[in-house]
């Protein structure tokens, strides 16, 4: 890399506010990051539908514009 052209890296902890899972990051921020979903608890990777549950808004969404759940697990 070339000097004195590149922001500070800092290890930072990435802290899940959902359940809670920390781990080490590079940042060029100092601070600790807060996020509210990780790879540990996100639906994509635990295969579980946690978010926009069935009657919640996407549902009424889809139903008051005539769109199929995505919901039913083929
Ligand atoms: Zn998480």
């Amino acid at each position: 890399m070339k000097q004195d052209i590149h922001p500070a890296y800092h290890r930072v902890n990435v802290i899940c506010g959902s359940c809670g899972t920390e781990f080490e990051t590079g940042s060029t921020l100092e601070e600790d990051i807060k996020v509210e979903v990780c790879s540990n608890c996100h639906p994509f990777y635990t295969g579980r539908q946690r978010f926009a549950a069935a009657d919640g808004r996407v549902e009424r969404f889809n139903k008051k514009f005539g769109f199929k759940s995505q919901n039913n697990e083929e």
